[in-house]
């Protein structure tokens, strides 16, 4: 596969990751949270198929352990992490990530 074809994958690949993370933040806002996790699970499974690597806005818009949109206040929490001088966030599931 020469490097044109793969970049127009990649890219698209990218656009519909995107638009599945934007359905997925709309109906956890519709309070339809396990259609909202499918959306993120559809997302997390292309991006491992085709092993793209994605913007950090993105990157940190879900949990990777149990899938849930990130909303700010309502699904995660953040904090100022003193001893690693870094922003820790920490998922409802207990999992946490820094950033
Ligand atoms: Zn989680």
């Amino acid at each position: 596969m020469d490097s044109r074809r793969r970049n127009i994958i990649k890219t698209s690949v990218l656009s519909s990751i995107a638009k599945l993370l934007v359905e997925a933040r709309n109906s956890y806002k519709k309070s339809n949270s396990v259609r909202s996790k499918r959306y993120t699970k559809m997302a997390f499974d292309l991006l491992k198929k085709h092993r793209a690597r994605l913007p950090p806005e993105l990157k940190n818009s879900f949990c990777r352990k149990c899938l849930l949109i990130w909303i700010p206040d309502s699904t995660m929490t953040i904090a100022y992490d003193r001893k690693n001088h870094c922003l820790r966030v920490t998922c409802t599931c207990g999992h946490n990530k820094r950033i």
